[in-house]
């Protein structure tokens, strides 16, 4: 009798690779083993909408029905505690072994934190999973200061519900920018600008960050700032992949699980997805909900047929804070330039090249252009840096 398929990890990369087999025709089992209860659950809301209270529930991916339909067989919660390649099978946290045909890893990441005194304490948060999500909004109902240690993606998108909840906010960020390693510094002067338009305290380059208590209150002091208490601290100083599985078992691990443009690690039964596995092209691991989804796609596309199309897209992610949608589309590049255009939704940032092709966009609250650039960095259309600063040229134009 068939194994089937064994997905390890229940979330983003998990369920569309789960719903993209069963769109493929697979009709044998399909296992998942997740370390928590819930159905394939959004991320994005958990540090939005989630925080600020106007999605009080978890945001499914699929309809209840639609998920229904994938016929899954969920371990859950439980943990895959080791792969035996040898014998094509996972052995589970409860003993029990799991045989597969073809084996997916999509452990996914977990937050990184300073030390081991950060650990296991009411008022520091981390922000992951549903489970941290509602932790940090009940927090939010007794907290008038809330530090933020980090000031990338996460921190600042935290930050801005804290303050829409009404809260005093002061992010310490060890690098002298905002998101320093995503964008152009002068995006990151743009973001700075934001949130202090709305009233966070910001610390840039703030060295080594202390952590005491002052009564039951945590205290956060850094190298340039004296400590002081806050109702709540939270941490998003960035992620560590969980590697460990893959490791073990022996597969190709650099910057992230080592996959081909098909998400096949060294292994040909073994297949990885979503945050783990290390970008075929990039070389690390890009992080993004978009990466999680159609890389996962791609992935079980060639688990169904050897043959189907290898992955390809371009880097892209999205992030609101305050009134200010975000979008980047593409990666920060070394040499070139940045032109900067003014319009009334707000401000754009174009990355060109030597060859005066787009290496990266950042919007805000322009949608529209960002599928634009879409198609000139497909084509690789040569940009004038002129027209793309001048407000009254049509972008549309270059259609
Ligand atoms: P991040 O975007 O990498 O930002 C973490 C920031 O914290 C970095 O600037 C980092 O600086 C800084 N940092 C590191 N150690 C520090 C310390 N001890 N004290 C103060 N600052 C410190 O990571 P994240 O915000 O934690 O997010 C985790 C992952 O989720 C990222 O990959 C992110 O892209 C993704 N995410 C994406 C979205 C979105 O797409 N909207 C939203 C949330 C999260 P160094 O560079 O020096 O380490």
């Amino acid at each position: 009798m068939s194994s089937g398929i064994v997905i390890i990890g229940g979330g983003q990369a998990a369920g569309w690779a789960a719903k993209t087999l069963r769109e493929g025709g697979y009709d044998r089992p399909i296992s998942v083993v997740a370390d928590e209860p819930w159905d394939f659950y959004e991320r994005p809301p958990l540090s939005k909408s989630v925080l600020s209270g106007s999605a009080p529930s978890l945001t499914r991916l699929f309809s209840e029905e639609a998920q229904a339909a994938l016929d899954l067989t969920w371990y859950r919660p439980l943990r895959a505690e080791q792969i035996m390649r040898s014998q094509q099978c996972v052995m589970l946290s409860n003993g029990q072994r799991l045989p597969y045909d073809q084996l997916l890893i999509a452990t996914g990441s977990r937050p990184r934190l300073p030390g081991g005194a950060w650990q296991h304490q009411p008022r520091i948060h981390a922000l992951r999973s549903w489970d941290d999500a509602l932790a940090l909004r009940a927090a939010f109902a007794d907290c008038r200061r809330l530090a933020v240690v980090g000031g990338g993606w996460i921190g600042l998108e935290i930050a801005a519900s804290a303050r829409q909840n009404g809260i005093a906010v002061t992010v310490f960020e060890r690098q002298p920018a905002l998101c320093q390693r995503s964008v152009d510094p002068a995006v990151s002067a743009a973001l700075l600008a934001l949130h202090q338009q709305h009233g966070v305290e910001l610390h840039l380059d703030c060295g080594d960050i202390q952590l005491s208590q002052q009564q039951a209150l945590p205290q956060i002091g850094s190298t340039h700032t004296a400590a002081q208490p806050f109702d709540h601290v939270v941490v998003g100083i960035g992620i560590e992949l969980n590697l460990e599985l893959a490791q073990q078992a022996g597969l190709a691990v650099s910057n992230g699980i080592v996959v081909d443009e098909q998400g096949r690690t060294s292994d040909p039964a073994i297949f990885a997805a979503g945050d783990v596995a290390c970008h075929p092209q990039w070389g690390f691991s890009l992080q993004s909900w978009a990466f999680a989804q159609n890389q996962a796609i791609a992935t079980a596309q060639a688990m169904l047929d050897s043959q189907a199309a290898p992955y390809q897209d371009l880097p892209w992610l999205w992030s609101d804070q305050y009134d200010v949608n975000i979008q980047i589309l593409g990666l920060p590049a070394a040499g070139g330039t940045t032109v900067m255009r003014t319009q009334p939704g707000g401000p754009l940032w174009f990355r060109l090249g030597e060859d005066r092709c787009l290496q990266q966009l950042v919007a805000f609250n322009d949608a529209r252009s960002i599928k634009l650039a879409k198609r000139w960095m497909a084509s690789r259309r040569p940009l004038d840096a002129a027209q793309l600063a001048d407000p009254h040229f049509s972008l549309m134009s270059l259609r």
